[in-house]
């Protein structure tokens, strides 16, 4: 039988030919200041919290899509979008989220709004099919997103809403989230003002020995990883926002001691309003990565605990890195030496995914996200190497332009990146709701890395 040899002695030719193309492709003037090339001198020179520049088809999604997001992990909530049906096409589908429970938040509805509704007002078919829903369903709780059609029409959703929980004697929110209305960040902070509309302002409830998790959105399993380890040392966990959410246990969450803030960019608000009205102080912690899971695990157990609970949670972490500790060497001398490039929703994604990049010896050249704040940029430009491209809100030519000129053997990134890692012929890792295997905590540490093998030391690149 003929073996067939291949000649890779052109593959370092093909990296410089690449990289030329990379630098030759120029970004638009309007977008300079979004981008810098990471040099320990220069501090505070990135913009970063605005609104996407037109033209420039940012990968950020509308303020509606943000809202819904944040709320759609609520698993025994009903969602209905008061707009046009192509508004609705945002569902479960393709923002999937794993339940303990209800099924529910599965299914999407719409008002449908057609041109006669545009003109005429769209409230009486948000009443219709908010009857609708109830008569079927008997929910807890409906949420009910406006989107642009009905910020310009100006349909009074708050009169509806309140009219149905009349009514109904049930939870009917709006959740005020027009996609013009700003961008991504602002859908963050409607589908919050919407939590604390459902939570109350009952201030005087008694507070329990429990905390509440902000900002994991379980999409495979992450909340149960982070609870178990809670668990075991003695802590418990009275609501999550919003993965596997449920209506009994969040209007219960101002019951709680602490709250622990993961995803800052779509829950530090709502862990500030929280502590206004409901007078729970909150931490930052991080479920991802080895050095984040081990300093949140004794943050938590150190505020919430005593003695014996830091002891525990000194013990789980020693347990939990010994069985991890032989996969983690045998994936870090197939690594070592590789580069990545990061392109997520928020900071603290961003930065965690840095720190396990660094665990494994790679190296990060180009790290971006859609909505990160000027606080995170200046933590991402303290732990990446001089010359590391960071860029804020970018679009597919930026990244095109950037992973080719740095060189990136990988990109990880969620459903919008990753064709775009494919066609230009490198790894990818899908690190949003279309990963199947959980990525927190110690085993999401090594599922994390076996993913990241798998595909970056896949043969198929040597053919591209
Ligand atoms: S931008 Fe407006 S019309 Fe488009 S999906 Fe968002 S809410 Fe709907």
């Amino acid at each position: 039988m003929e073996s067939k040899m291949h000649d890779y002695s052109n593959v370092t030719n093909q990296e410089d030919d690449r990289q030329e193309r990379g630098k030759n492709l120029k970004i638009i003037t309007q977008r300079e200041k979004s981008v810098c090339y990471n040099s320990k001198n220069k501090q505070g020179l990135m913009s970063c919290e605005t609104n996407s520049v037109a033209g420039a088809v940012s990968q950020r999604a509308c303020v509606y899509c943000g809202a819904r997001v944040v709320l759609n992990p609520i698993t025994d909530a009903y969602h209905l979008v008061h707009g046009p049906i192509g508004c609705a096409s945002y569902t479960w589908d393709i923002r999937g989220s794993l339940s303990s429970g209800s099924e529910a938040y599965r299914n999407s509805y719409s008002t449908d709004l057609r041109e006669t509704d545009v003109i005429f007002g769209g409230e009486k078919k948000l009443s219709a099919a908010i009857d609708e829903i109830v008569e079927e369903h008997h929910p807890k709780v409906i949420f009910v997103y406006s989107t642009c059609i009905v910020g310009v029409i100006g349909d009074d959703t708050d009169a509806i809403c309140k009219a149905a929980e009349k009514k109904h004697s049930i939870r009917v929110i709006p959740v005020k989230s027009p996609g013009f209305a700003g961008n991504k960040s602002t859908g963050y902070r409607a589908a919050c003002n919407a939590l604390i509309n459902l939570m109350g302002d009952n201030k005087n409830e008694e507070k329990i020995n429990a905390i509440n998790f902000l900002g994991d959105f379980n999409l495979s399993g992450e909340i149960w990883i982070a609870k178990g380890y809670l668990k075991k040392i003695g802590i418990d966990v009275l609501a999550t926002f919003t993965g596997d959410g449920k209506y009994d246990e969040i209007i219960q969450a101002q019951k709680a001691k602490l709250n622990i803030v993961q995803c800052a960019g779509s829950m530090h608000y709502l862990a500030g309003r929280m502590e206004e009205l409901y007078d729970i102080p909150y931490i930052n912690i991080s479920f991802i990565g080895l050095a984040d899971t081990k300093s949140s695990i004794l943050k938590i157990a150190d505020i919430m605990g005593d003695e014996k609970t830091l002891k525990r949670a000194e013990q789980l972490i020693e347990d939990e890195e010994k069985n991890i500790e032989k996969d983690i060497e045998y994936y870090r001398g197939r690594l070592a030496g590789k580069r990545a490039a990061i392109f997520v929703g928020g900071g603290f994604k961003a930065i965690s995914l840095i720190k396990q990049f660094r665990d494994l010896g790679m190296d990060t050249v180009m790290v971006g996200t859609q909505t990160g704040k000027a606080e995170d940029y200046e933590v991402i430009r303290s732990i990446t190497s001089e010359g590391t491209v960071i860029l804020d809100d970018a679009n597919p030519y930026e990244l095109e332009k950037f992973i080719l000129e740095q060189g990136a053997d990988i990109l990880v990134g969620g459903v919008k990146e990753r064709p775009l890692a494919y066609k230009l012929g490198i790894a990818f890792c899908d690190h949003n709701h279309e990963r199947k295997h959980a990525l927190s905590g110690f085993v999401g540490a090594v599922n994390f890395a076996k993913e990241i093998d798998l595909t970056v030391n896949s043969p198929v690149w040597n053919y591209v």
